[in-house]
């Protein structure tokens, strides 16, 4: 057979390949494997093992010239367990892979570890185990995390309704924007040493990108008011992209609104400054990590009558495609532009 290039078939063409190399179980512990956010096992009657892995690479996820140790400790935690939260359970471990290069000094390990510890104090989770290895490309973290939830609880991206409401926790686009900032110092900074960098008006959109939070808080919520969403996902990749996932898995489509999408205003600011498209950077920027899901009408009553951080922006059609509506009122396809990793 005729041989592709990577850059062709694309990472979610690629874990399609691998999914369907994988499809038959060897163990009959294994419930769902490859395709959702984490992987789910079993555990006991009443409740399931949920297993998520992410990678972060110098050079292409962060870059250490802006990137306190500290804070990226912090995010490679966090972005790694936003994954079990998006499957409606509960992180509880997490092992940490590196890989190292002599650039990196005690002292440097010892702050990475400062976040990770920060991390785990914050969302109840302990580090119990790993590996440590040299790198000659720069720094490689790999974190899995082990979670669980209750299998009446149990979150899926193949399992959004026709007309669920489509709701997003929190605000979209910022952390885009943050990165755009820091990567705009920066070759400020190369070209001119001495001039003072201008950070305190971005603090926000900064804060978002080099150390985000996981929306556990919103798990607890849904858990308290007890709400199961039909769907969900978090969002990595971006708005666009992830919502195509839910909707390819689901068998739907989706409809959402411009004029819906959560953009704070200093977002929009800021966008306006550089010259991009706030709505651009809500659909396509990528690392919000909030989580999108789809709940019935009644559900979705329930959340805004207890003033819970979410936002409707859309609800799920039966017509398989996913459209936004411009504020002008023109139906426009929605793409998957998440980060090119190849
Ligand atoms: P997320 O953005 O939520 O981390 P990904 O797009 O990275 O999700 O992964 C989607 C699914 O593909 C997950 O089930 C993940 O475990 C799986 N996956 C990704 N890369 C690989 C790989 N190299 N081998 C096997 N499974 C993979
Ligand atoms: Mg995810």
């Amino acid at each position: 057979m005729k041989d592709k290039s990577l850059e062709s078939i694309g990472e979610f063409g690629l874990i399609d390949i691998i999914k369907k190399k994988f499809n038959s179980k060897n163990n009959d512990s294994l419930i769902i494997g490859i395709g959702d956010d984490a992987a789910v096992i079993s555990k006991s009657k009443d409740d399931y093992f949920l297993i998520s892995s992410d990678m972060l690479v110098e050079g292409i996820h962060f870059d250490l010239t802006y990137h306190p140790l500290k804070h990226l400790g912090y995010k490679s935690v966090t972005t790694n367990i936003s994954d079990i939260y998006s499957m409606n359970g509960f992180a509880n471990q997490i092992t940490i892979n590196l890989g190292l290069s002599n650039r990196f000094s005690l002292n440097a390990i010892e702050e990475f570890y400062k976040g990770v510890k920060i991390a785990c104090e914050e969302y109840n989770i302990d580090l119990v185990g790993g590996d440590t290895t040299s790198s000659k490309t720069g720094l490689i973290i790999s974190v899995s995390a082990i979670g669980n939830v209750l299998k009446n609880k149990l979150t899926l991206r193949k399992t959004a309704k026709k007309n669920d409401i489509i709701c997003v926790s929190g605000d979209l686009g910022r952390s885009y924007i943050g990165l755009q900032i820091l990567e705009r110092e920066k070759s400020v900074f190369l070209t001119n040493p001495e001039m003072q960098p201008e950070l305190s008006n971005y603090s926000d959109s900064i804060e978002k990108q080099l150390k985000p939070k996981a929306r556990k808080d919103l798990i607890e919520k849904l858990s308290e008011f007890n709400i199961i969403p039909n769907s969900m996902i978090d969002i990595s990749d971006g708005l666009a992209s992830d919502l195509i996932h839910l909707s390819v898995q689901s068998n739907l489509g989706v409809k959402i609104y411009e004029e819906k999408l959560p953009i704070l205003k200093s977002t929009i600011l800021t966008a306006n400054e550089l010259n991009l498209n706030p709505t651009t950077c809500a659909l396509n920027g990528g690392e919000d990590y909030e989580l999108l899901f789809s709940v019935n009408e009644k559900d979705y009553n329930m959340l805004k009558d207890n003033d819970i951080d979410i936002t409707s922006i859309g609800y799920f059609t039966s017509n398989k495609k996913c459209n936004l509506v411009s504020k002008e009122g023109e139906t426009i396809g929605l793409k998957a532009q998440g980060w090119k990793h190849f």
